[in-house]
This record gives C-alpha cells, structure tokens and sequence, in this order.
C-alpha cells in the first residue's frame, strides 16, 4: 500500500476502488467553494477526488506519517491540513457550513458522531462510512432492536439516511466487517427545542445503560416516576420504547420540574 504499513491503533482501512471513491464522492457532490473537512484522509483516495471538485479541502489526520506525505503530494492552496486528533480538534476553529467527509477510523466512530452531533449548528451535512452495524444503529427507529443511545443522539440533531453499502473487498487491508456510506443533515430550525442538552444526554445514557430495566430504575437518580408520568410517559417502560420527541419531552420536563423547585 504506497509503502505504508497500515496502522491498526489508527483503524487503518484504506479505500482501495476507485469505483466506491467516485460513488461516494457522487453522494457528497462537491462543488467549488465547498467548505470540505475530511476527517482521516489516509493515502488520500477521497481527498484527491474532493481536492479536485471542492478546489480545496480541510483534513485531520493524525497519523504523523500519513500527515506528511499529504503535505509533500497536495499545494497548501489544495489542501489545509491538521496534523491533529479528530475527537479533540476545535472545530469551531473551521467556520460554518462545513461538509464533513471521511471514511472513518471504526475504533472511534461513535465517540466522533456524538462530537459532531455537538456541532451541528456550523456542519451543512456529513458523510461517513462506517461499519454497517454502526449506521444500522444510526437510522434505526424506536423499538427495533438497533434502537439506541447512538440513535436518539443523532437522531434528535440530524436527518439521517443509509447511502451504500460497501464490500470488504473495497479495502486494503481487507477489514472483517461490512461497511456503509450515512448522510447526516442536520435538522436546523426543525430540530426540537432541548432546554438542557447535558441533561437530555444523561436522561439518553442512563435510559440505555441496561437496556432490561424499566425507567422507574433506569432513571432513579434523575427523575421521579411522577415526573416521567407528567412527561406522558410510562415509568413500567423500558428505554427502547421511547421515540426521540418521547426523550425531548422527558428531559424538558425533569429540566422544568427542578427549575420550578428551585424557584420555590
Ligand atoms: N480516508 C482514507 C481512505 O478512505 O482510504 C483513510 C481511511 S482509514 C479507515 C482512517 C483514517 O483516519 C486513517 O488515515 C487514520 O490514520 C486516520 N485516523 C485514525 N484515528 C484518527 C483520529 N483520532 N483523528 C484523525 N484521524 C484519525
């Protein structure tokens, strides 16, 4: 591969078919003056293709080597690149409707996702690959057995669809999983109104933390039964029941509940 041996602590999976670089650059569809961020750019099989619609493109790798071949291949016009850590990069540093590409490193794709999710207000979409299980748990609706915290995180902020999915084969070295393209847009003006967004990821977690006990124990330290049945919402349920606008209206509802107590 290029000479680079593949680094397994980085998730290095490179994009090896031209074919699925050009239908996944088709699904983004850059178009120059884009504000392109490709997270893990690796060898560079996307980033060449996006280089050359977008004009120019902002990348985050953090592998050292990897960094510096980039720097000797692209003009610093084409291609701004940070040598960084893409979960504890400021990406508030970027600007606005930034569209997010990357073929991701699987080790950290969710912890990246709810990052992300964090800043949906500067991102005009995203488009990731990731393990097939993983976007199956993205676009996965309430009750079915995908239905999770990664659901309702990004759920509540993006509109989310499956794009393609993509073989083994694609990749070298070869991963043992399938994988698959997501596109995220974030909701915008439509997204519901969270009073506490700390307080709605806490309500999130612990309602999945064990997924057998109902939320009158899942939530024992944040909420009362009483609250939860004010919110019209079922103590004797289990978390995977909720929809997402179940999980806004529980949080907002805890949120005003102590408000209230506070101002007594
Ligand atoms: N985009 C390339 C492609 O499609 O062939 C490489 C994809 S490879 C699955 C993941 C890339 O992300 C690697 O280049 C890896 O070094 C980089 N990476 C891994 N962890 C990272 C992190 N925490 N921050 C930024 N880049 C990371």
């Amino acid at each position: 591969m290029h000479g680079h041996r593949a680094r397994r602590r980085f998730g290095q999976n490179f994009l090896a078919d031209p074919r699925y670089v050009q239908r996944i650059v088709d699904a983004v569809a850059p178009a120059p003056g884009d504000r392109i961020v490709e997270i893990g750019p690796g060898l560079a099989a996307l980033t060449a293709a996006l280089v050359e619609r977008a004009g120019h493109v902002t990348a985050i790798e953090i592998d050292r080597d990897l960094a510096a071949r980039l720097r000797e291949r692209f003009a610093p016009e084409a291609l701004t690149l940070h040598e960084a850590d893409a979960l504890a990069f400021d990406y508030a540093t970027l600007g606005n409707a930034l569209r997010v590409v990357g073929n991701l490193p699987y080790n950290i794709s969710s912890p990246l996702l709810f990052r992300l999710a964090a800043h949906a207000a500067q991102l005009r979409d995203v488009h990731v690959m990731l393990q097939r299980e993983v976007v199956a748990r993205m676009v996965a609706p309430a009750g079915s057995a995908d239905y999770g915290r990664l659901s309702v995180t990004l759920q509540v902020v993006f509109r989310i669809e499956r794009l393609l999915l993509v073989p083994p084969g694609a990749f070298r070295p070869v991963p043992k999983v399938d994988s698959a393209v997501a596109r995220l847009v974030p909701l915008g003006i439509d997204a519901p109104a969270i009073a506490d967004r700390a307080l709605f990821d806490r309500v999130v977690q612990a309602a999945f933390a064990q997924r057998r006990k109902t939320l009158r124990n899942a939530l024992f330290t944040l909420c009362a039964p009483e609250t939860m049945a004010s919110a019209g919402i079922d103590p004797g349920a289990r978390g995977e029941t909720l929809t997402v606008a179940d999980y806004v209206r529980l949080a907002n509802t805890i949120k005003a509940t102590a408000d209230a107590a506070s101002a007594r």
